[in-house]
């Protein structure tokens, strides 16, 4: 052997990034125990506590032990603000920081991306791999899966808030719908979560620890990979850093980017894969010129308005001051119930708020908690927040690489609310959230509306408090897109175009974002990519 990978240790598969998608990967590649896998992962092992409590999602907003904590490029449809950006930075991924809420997405989002040209990425041919990867509670039906390695679950205890909710929403006329992930999506009820007996059940709990005592995978945390290494247009390894030190380590059969949304197309553009302006302009010999690398950057933006109530019977009230806390704690580390494993929303309804949608565009939903900036301090009165997702936004932007230094975070532009649709779509959702809230079933719960308030009353003032005030709902996807076009990275079986050995298999391969949470149908596409490598191994 020689060349750039000389004496470097030799593994079949080297997969960057134990996120989502990357702990399947890791568990399905080494499963029959003929390949070799190397997973290499930027963040720390999943060890802390906060990392499996249920209500640690609140506390891992800013935490930048696990978190990558990103801000968005100034975004010009809302005031110029720069919108947060959180990732995980840790075994698990995103996985293991995130809201635990379990929603596929509809039917029609797989659908489209088949009609765009994707053989195999039907509903009917993603459906399997939901199944496969699910094991819910309920049990299996036609639509859902039990068995697999990830946890789905009901709320341990269904909060009055939340039952309310539900309520209100059927009194605005809307129909009670008890799985979002069933025949229809449409209607309001309340959300399953990966979570098992209280405890979160990220990638790393359903996937990483069952194959980590085999011996044919190797995981190294704390581990940045820095550039994938090529032999003509062959990749054949990777260079990684732990702390000061510099490895190399070769692929015999694939290196798979799973470094997420925001760092594959970072990584590709480290190593040659991009527009090739944008590469040479920070001195970086260019593999390929790419220019889609890292376009279309597509993410879900969400109005939040936010509610004081009457009783003390939220999040707020139950974790604050520290008797509250001690309260919560106890009550967790004895029946694993209670405060801490309340997820970060609990009820929600998906409807369709533009006249011209034929399925929902809007998720709106309730988290049980207030506070004035997200990941902050909780308000010290009882609140809520309504949040409304736009499902299908049309507006789309860019990851790029600012320097050659992979330790430096890429430039995240989302260009929320470019569109006329997207403003007119989150306008009218947000209207719908408010009604919900102002239905007799959640009225007699609410003191007041503390965001916009009650003198916030016409459309443009409430657009405009949205595009002041909302933010993201953390599902960016489609900078690394599949498809058949001049500016798709990956072909339908996730292969980076013009290369072999060389796939990227995450959330940032989706044609566009699904009209849901993204960690199920990025746990999905792990599930598919590991069909599709092992298909192609020799
Ligand atoms: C705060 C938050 C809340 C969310 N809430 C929900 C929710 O309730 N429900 C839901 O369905 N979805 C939710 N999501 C979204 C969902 O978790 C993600 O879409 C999904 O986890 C993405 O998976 P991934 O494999 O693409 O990337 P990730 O899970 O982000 O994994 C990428 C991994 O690669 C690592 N990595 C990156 N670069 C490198 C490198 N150069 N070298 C080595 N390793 C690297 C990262 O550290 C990370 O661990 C949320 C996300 C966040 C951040």
């Amino acid at each position: 052997m020689s060349g750039p990978t000389e004496n470097a240790d030799v593994f079949d598969f080297i997969i960057v990034g134990a996120g989502s998608a990357g702990c399947v990967l890791a568990n399905r590649l080494s499963a029959s125990g003929r390949h070799r896998v190397l997973l290499l992962e930027a963040g720390p092992e999943n060890r802390h506590p906060w990392l499996h409590i249920p209500l640690g999602y609140g506390k891992l907003f800013t935490d930048r032990r696990f978190n990558w904590c990103y801000a968005t490029e100034p975004q010009p449809e809302c005031h110029g603000r720069q919108v947060i950006a959180p990732r995980g930075k840790v075994v698990g991924g995103s996985s293991s920081i995130n809201g635990l809420i379990y929603i596929r997405g509809q039917a029609e989002d797989f659908d489209h991306w088949r009609q765009l040209g994707n053989a195999g990425w039907s509903f009917e041919d993603v459906l399997p791999y939901f199944r496969r990867s699910e094991d819910n509670e309920r049990g299996a039906n036609e639509f859902r899966g039990s068995g697999g390695p990830l946890s789905v679950s009901d709320a341990r205890d269904a909060h009055p808030l939340a039952l309310a909710y539900v309520e209100a929403a059927q009194q605005c006329g809307y129909p009670r719908n008890d799985d979002f992930n069933g025949a229809s999506q449409e209607g309001a009820g309340l959300y399953q979560t990966t979570m098992r007996d209280g405890v979160r059940c990220s990638a790393a709990a359903g996937y990483l620890k069952p194959a980590r005592r085999r011996a044919n995978l190797r995981i190294v945390a704390d581990a940045l990979t820095t550039r994938i290494l090529f032999e003509g247009r062959r990749a054949v390894g990777i260079e990684y850093v732990v702390g000061s030190d510099k490895r190399v380590a070769r692929a015999g059969a694939e290196v798979i980017v799973a470094s997420g949304t925001f760092n594959s197309p970072q990584l590709l553009q480290l190593s040659g894969l991009g527009p090739a302006s944008l590469l040479q302009s920070l001195g970086i010999p260019v593999v390929a010129d790419m220019p889609g690398v890292g376009d279309g950057l597509n993410d879900h933006y969400a109005g939040r308005i936010m509610l004081r109530c009457r009783e003390p019977i939220t999040l707020n009230d139950a974790v604050r001051g520290w008797s509250g806390k001690a309260a919560a704690g106890l009550r967790y580390a004895f029946t694993r119930r209670g405060a801490l494993t309340v997820s970060a929303i609990t009820a929600g309804c998906f409807v369709r708020a533009h006249p011209a949608s034929a399925t929902p565009d809007s998720q709106c939903s309730m988290a049980l908690y207030s506070g004035d900036a997200i990941g902050g301090e909780l308000h010290p009165f009882p609140g809520v927040t309504g949040v409304c997702t736009l499902l299908r936004p049309e507006s789309r932007g860019f990851v790029r690489i600012k320097s050659a230094d992979p330790r430096e975070a890429p430039a995240i532009h989302p260009n929320y609310l470019a569109t006329a649709k997207d403003r007119e779509t989150v306008l009218a959702g947000v209207k719908v959230l408010r009604r919900i809230f102002r239905a007799p079933a959640m009225a007699r719960h609410v003191a007041a509306e503390i965001e916009p308030g009650e003198q916030c009353t016409n459309d443009d003032e409430l657009l405009d408090f949205i595009r002041r005030r909302g933010s993201t709902t953390y599902h960016p996807v489609s900078t690394c897109r599949m498809g058949q076009d001049a500016k798709a990275v990956t072909d339908e079986r996730l292969r980076v175009r013009g290369f072999s050995g060389l796939r990227v298999i995450d959330a940032s391969i989706m044609p566009a974002v699904v009209s849901g949470n993204t960690n199920a149908a990025t746990i999905m596409i792990g599930e598919k990519g590991a069909d599709m490598v092992l298909a192609d191994a020799v």
